[in-house]
């Protein structure tokens, strides 16, 4: 057994024999995954017995434990890198997103300041500037990476309270003449309320506007609930429109959205967490027309353009409004440059490198290459719609992105979930829209086929003969 140290810092013939393995573990697994069930039924009382073996007082060696954590990882997930995961928006992600985490865990870059890592930095500024300037945004925009929608969104709520009120940085809520709320539609993502808590307005300060009956804001209900709150003594400080719900891919009117947040003086944010990435798509990018208006906007990159987890974006139009919720001196650092140092312009202090993910992709991909894979999940979901609306299926929402939202002809859709779920051979998810329960399909990942859509519709089909107890048709499509 090598001593502690060798353990964690092994020599470069090991470090290159063990990369190898696992290199070659990881596309078998990798393939063996494609083949097999997206959800795999693992022995999850052998794996608690296993695990509590790793009682880290017996060291082991690396090899060993790689292959038992792939293999534990292989039989113990639900599978969605699987092209026939139609579930929440998370896609396989892309190959150059991959390399970049190899790449990142290597230097180790620390994003905190721009003098230490000055190219890391760059390249992230560099992605960031792209992005906002195909969302519309102008070219003083700026921006940083984020763990995820919901840190941008955050983001976006300290950056409207900030701007509503000098004294917010100070005295925080206390600083309003009465409770600050902000606007979001009921069906956005609810992390709007966690992240109220978080800032310290409560969870009270969400307000959910109604919808229009299709999943969008509800323009009039959000201009009475503006003028309500107002005679009531709250503050509004915020609209936040959502394009790309996450439930159902719709998108809030962002034009009149807007005009309502400019008549009342109020921050204009964007939530395209998913929906965003339809930007690279010169066919489709029109869906999302006034999101070039917002003073904010949320684009994850680990959904749509299916960076790997843990990446998102918050870009602004107002960069003095970010570093004003943001900025900070330390004695340690060793700068403190606003237009320069991602530590004194986001919540975050110490940084990974998750910008290269989007980097290495756009780069080898390019807008075109994205704008494919885009549309060729809008062209599958469009093709799956077709079929199960002959077959007698009904489509709740409409969706000019790649997610439906089905009714079988007959049957619970909960139930037909669960049991194509526990088939192993798709996996979609049960939700409610506008108040119905419904199965939700989305198509993100970017070697589905349709040959895999035509399996998952013989799924669903099957599903729903055999809950309205029919003989299960043998229907090929
Ligand atoms: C996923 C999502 C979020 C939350 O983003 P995370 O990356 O999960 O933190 C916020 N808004 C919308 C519309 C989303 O789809």
């Amino acid at each position: 057994m090598p001593a502690p140290q060798t353990a964690l810092f092994p020599p470069a013939a090991e470090r290159l024999r063990c990369d190898d393995l696992l290199t070659r573990a990881l596309e078998q697994a990798r393939e063996r995954i494609r083949q097999g069930s997206v959800v795999p039924t693992p022995d999850r009382s052998a794996f608690a017995q296993e695990l509590t073996e790793f009682d880290f007082q017996r060291p082991r060696p690396l090899d060993e434990v790689l292959k038992w954590t792939t293999a534990s990882l292989e039989c113990g997930l639900v599978h969605v890198t699987h092209p026939r995961y139609f579930g929440l928006f998370n896609p396989a992600p892309t190959f150059p997103a991959a390399c970049a985490d190899r790449i990142a865990a290597t230097f180790n870059p620390q994003l905190a300041t721009a003098t230490t890592s000055p190219a890391a930095v760059a390249i992230e500024a560099h992605v960031i500037r792209a992005v906002a300037q195909r969302a519309g945004l102008p070219s003083d925009a700026i921006g940083h990476f984020t763990s995820g929608g919901s840190e941008a969104n955050y983001t976006a709520l300290i950056c409207a309270l900030t701007r509503a009120n000098e004294r917010f940085a100070r005295d925080g809520a206390r600083a309003f003449a009465g409770p600050p709320v902000f606007y979001v539609s009921r069906e956005s993502h609810l992390a709007w309320l966690k992240i109220a808590h978080q800032a310290g307005v409560g969870r009270a300060a969400v307000r959910l506007v109604a919808t229009d009956g299709c999943g969008r804001m509800a323009v009039e209900a959000l201009r009475a609930a503006l003028l309500d709150d107002r005679a009531n003594g709250c503050v509004p400080v915020m609209v936040a429109a959502t394009a790309g719900t996450t439930n159902a891919g719709m998108i809030d009117p962002l034009l009149p959205c807007f005009e309502i947040a400019r008549a009342n003086d109020l921050w204009f944010h964007v939530d395209a967490a998913w929906g965003g990435a339809v930007i690279a798509s010169d066919h489709r990018r029109a869906v999302l027309e006034g999101i070039g208006l917002a003073d904010s906007i949320t684009i994850d990159a680990h959904k749509w353009f299916a960076t790997t987890m843990g990446c998102g974006m918050f870009i602004t139009r107002h960069a003095p409004i970010l570093t004003a919720a943001f900025h900070v001196t330390a004695g340690f650092m060793p700068s403190n440059n606003p237009g320069l140092d991602p530590y004194v312009t986001s919540a975050q202090w110490s940084r990974r490198f998750l910008g290269l993910r989007l980097f290495l992709s756009l780069a080898v991909a390019g807008w075109a290459g994205y704008g494919d894979h885009v549309d060729r999940s809008i062209a599958l979901a469009e093709m799956l719609k077709q079929e199960l609306e002959a077959r007698g299926w009904k489509i709740a929402n409409d969706s000019p992105l790649a997610v439906l939202c089905v009714t079988p002809p007959s049957g619970d859709p909960r139930a037909l979930v669960a049991e194509i779920v526990a088939s192993g051979r798709a996996w979609v998810a049960a939700t409610r829209f506008e108040d119905r329960d419904v199965i939700r399909v989305c198509i993100s990942n970017g070697e589905t086929t349709a040959e895999d859509v035509a399996i998952l519709i013989t799924a669903l089909e099957h599903a729903a003969a055999r809950s309205a107890s029919k003989p299960v048709p043998e229907r090929s499509v």
